[in-house]
């Protein structure tokens, strides 16, 4: 019977499914696993279930034996060096299609709060220190009419489109890959107009050498509108330093954060502690619906990558 392992305490459903198929064994805590581990799992087991933080470099993957099967509980690889594992024959997989409504959802949940000052106004109630209605506190910003930039506009950056249609906003997007666009409410623009004109910036592409630090101080300094940055995307997608820099300049208004570089972040890092950041631990996908069917996803690719490796 071939062997599995699941590097994480995950939804119950995930190790049923995978018992009725292989020997399984799983890492009972919800920590992640130290470098040491993975190598020793990756030389006794035919296929593993990772999570984000398991970092599947090449010096980890070299001390593959059996393995055939990396399934991801997650949409983004980034975490796993794909070339090397396909120079080793080892397939790879990714749950995208289970984590877009969740994410989306989640970029305005993040965004909104940082724009309304929900935090602000929670401190402020547990500090004791609202006394009456103030016409001059807590002031955001309204939607209607402003420019909602999408650099990514794949499943993710689709979806946030339509909730941002939704808030009565201009969408445009830039495109890598030009390809028809089935609402004609949103405009494919150049890189160079999408900094020049955005109100808000959100970012949704996966984590490559060429996106790596794709926002950083230079481009910034493009933008000629002071924008909100949201950040759903991949904390290195932004150089954390530049932004930081930026911040402090006041050359943006401000920047709503999922993800960051490093992850996790220590809570004394400068960039926590300004009033125009809002850094959260990468929840984009945390809801229990979510974690349930990226788990059941998660699963049946490697049950599927499996045995269909056996053949
Ligand atoms: P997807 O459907 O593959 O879409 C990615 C899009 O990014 C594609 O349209 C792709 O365009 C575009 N892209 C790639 N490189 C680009 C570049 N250099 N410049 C501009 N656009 C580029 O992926 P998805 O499901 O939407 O997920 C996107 C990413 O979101 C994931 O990879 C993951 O890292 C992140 N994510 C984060 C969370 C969270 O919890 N915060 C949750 C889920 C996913 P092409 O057609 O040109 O390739």
């Amino acid at each position: 019977m071939k062997k599995i392992f699941i590097t994480r305490k995950i939804p119950l459903i995930t190790p049923d499914m995978l018992r009725k198929h292989f020997h399984v064994d799983l890492n009972p805590e919800n920590v992640a696993l130290p470098k040491e581990k993975l190598i020793e799992i990756v030389h006794e087991y035919d296929g593993i279930l990772t999570m984000i933080p398991d970092r599947l470099t090449s010096e980890v993957l070299s001390h593959a034996k059996n393995l055939k099967v990396i399934s991801n509980f997650a949409a983004g690889l980034d975490n796993i060096d794909l070339n090397y594992a396909k120079e080793r024959g080892i397939t790879v997989h990714n749950c995208p299609e289970t984590v877009t409504n969740s994410t989306a959802d989640a970029t305005f949940a993040v965004f909104l709060s940082f724009l309304r000052k929900i935090p602000q106004g929670q401190r402020f109630v547990w500090d004791n220190l609202w006394k009456g209605w103030d016409p001059c506190s807590f002031l955001g910003e309204d939607l209607p009419g402003k420019t909602f930039g999408i650099i990514g506009f794949g499943r993710i950056g689709q979806a946030v489109a339509r909730r941002a249609l939704g808030f009565d906003l201009n969408v445009i997007v830039y495109q890598r890959t030009p390809k028809p666009i089935d609402d004609p409410r949103i405009k494919a623009v150049s890189l160079e107009e999408m900094y020049e004109t955005v109100d808000y910036l959100s970012l949704h592409t996966p984590l490559t050498d060429e996106t790596r630090h794709m926002i950083n101080y230079e481009t910034i300094k493009k933008m000629k509108k002071r924008p909100i940055i949201i950040n759903m995307a991949r904390g290195p997608v932004v150089h954390t330093d530049d932004l930081l820099r930026a911040l402090q300049e006041n050359l943006l208004r401000g920047a709503a954060l999922d993800v960051i570089d490093p992850e996790p972040i220590s809570g004394d890092h400068p960039i926590c502690h300004l009033d125009n950041c809002l850094v959260v631990p990468h929840i984009g996908t945390s809801t229990s619906d979510c974690r349930e069917i990226m788990a059941k996803a998660a699963a049946q690719n490697l049950i599927t990558a499996l045995n269909h490796a056996e053949r």
